[in-house]
């Protein structure tokens, strides 16, 4: 079918800039022209037309950081335990409630390993061809020290052998990244020298595949920066070297400040101690302060930010992309730039060149809201349709 959106405005995040009286024109599924409203071709006369008037088309987003089998919430730690066709029920739930806001990528970073093989790998396949689904690039396992996490979550590894050794079976069972955890038992110590995440970085390279690394701590991070990962995720703990360092070697930062701030919530909305007791409040306040203050550094270091919720694998649910954005601004990006995290960059950060982009010949993956998402984040809650 081909269709004709008319006289929108249109988000592309590539500066501040909302184009103002503008035309999509789309068939099978793909964009075949846009432009201003008065030089709609020809070939638009058949079109069925929407009126799009007073509403906004954004590129399809992308969520950096997600586990699609996991429902997020206050318990969610508790939910990873929860029966394999449970996880796969929440994965259905996540996937159309992330399609309605409006994402159109999962970039999923870990899900628990059920008969033999990592979750969310099994979501993907089952997805392919779906366009009420958002497309899954998933990194199977998470791979982490032997100690850190329970051991019915992860794989895990006791040395640079067995971490290599986990990570070709990762591969082998089809994961298209690979995701290290980098927090060690010790908060000060990185679970991994450089040296030895290296060894996992090209074991993967070998295959075409990255390797990206958890690490909420500053020498986790360093360990995997100086390895070689291609992005740092959560990094809650920056500092000015390690920034520079991954402006030089092109390192993503995916920071996730959606989560601490889905926690602050929870202060008023449950009575769980760790978030309503007034320690755990002090605790996570602290927390946050320095997980904006290593936003703001990285972006105005030059670090590329892309944008993720960790939904299930944190508190934030499927469909809240537009909390995330919010963050981004409230730790210093221009709100077109954190658009940028949630469209543009991600997608580079996934090597996917058509991914949060809106071209022509380029799959008509779009939605539209009210207000213009360049310059006031709260405009991507109000989500009208996706094309
Ligand atoms: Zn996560």
């Amino acid at each position: 079918m081909t269709k004709l959106y008319r006289n929108a405005a249109i988000a592309e995040a590539i500066g501040p800039e909302l184009l103002l009286d503008q035309s999509v024109l789309v068939d099978d599924r793909k964009i075949v022209w846009m432009g201003p409203d008065d030089d709609t071709p020809e070939a638009a006369a058949k079109a069925v037309v929407v009126d799009a008037g007073g509403a906004t088309i954004v590129p399809g987003m992308v969520d950096a950081h997600s586990h699609i089998v996991l429902p997020g919430g206050s318990h969610w730690i508790d939910r990873i335990d929860d029966p394999t066709d449970d996880l796969l029920q929440v994965a259905e739930e996540n996937g159309e409630l992330a399609h309605r806001a409006g994402t159109a990528w999962f970039r999923d970073v870990g899900s628990p390993p059920r008969d033999g093989k990592a979750l969310a790998l099994r979501v993907r396949d089952a997805w392919e061809g779906r366009t009420d689904r958002p497309y899954v690039r998933a990194a199977g396992a998470w791979i982490s020290k032997v100690g850190v996490l329970p051991s019915t979550i992860d794989v895990e590894a006791r040395d640079a052998d067995e971490l290599v050794a986990a990570v070709e079976q990762q591969l082998d069972d089809g994961a298209d990244l690979i995701k290290l955890y980098l927090d060690g038992p010790d908060p000060d110590t990185a679970p991994w020298t450089a040296g030895e995440v290296e060894r996992a970085v090209q074991a993967a390279a070998k295959r075409g595949v990255t390797v990206t690394a958890h690490a909420t701590r500053l020498e986790g991070a360093r360990s995997g920066v100086l390895g070689g990962v291609d992005c740092i995720e959560h990094g809650s703990v920056l500092d000015a070297d390690l920034a520079a360092e991954m402006v030089k070697r092109g390192t993503f930062l995916v920071p996730t400040l959606g989560v601490m701030a889905s926690w602050e919530t929870f202060a008023a909305t449950t009575t769980m101690e760790r978030f309503a007791g007034a320690a755990g409040k002090a605790a996570l306040a602290a927390r946050n302060t320095a997980a904006f203050e290593s936003v703001g550094l990285a972006r105005r270091a030059g670090v590329r930010i892309a944008a993720g919720t960790d939904f299930g694998g944190g508190s934030l649910r499927a469909n809240q992309m537009a909390w995330e954005i919010e963050c981004l601004v409230s730790a210093g990006l221009e709100p077109w730039e954190a658009l940028g995290a949630a469209t543009v960059t991600g997608g580079e950060l996934l090597r996917e060149p058509g991914a949060g982009k809106l071209q022509i010949g380029g799959p008509a993956d779009f939605f539209l809201v009210h207000g213009n998402p360049l310059d006031d984040p709260s405009a991507l809650w109000r989500v009208w349709k996706i094309a």
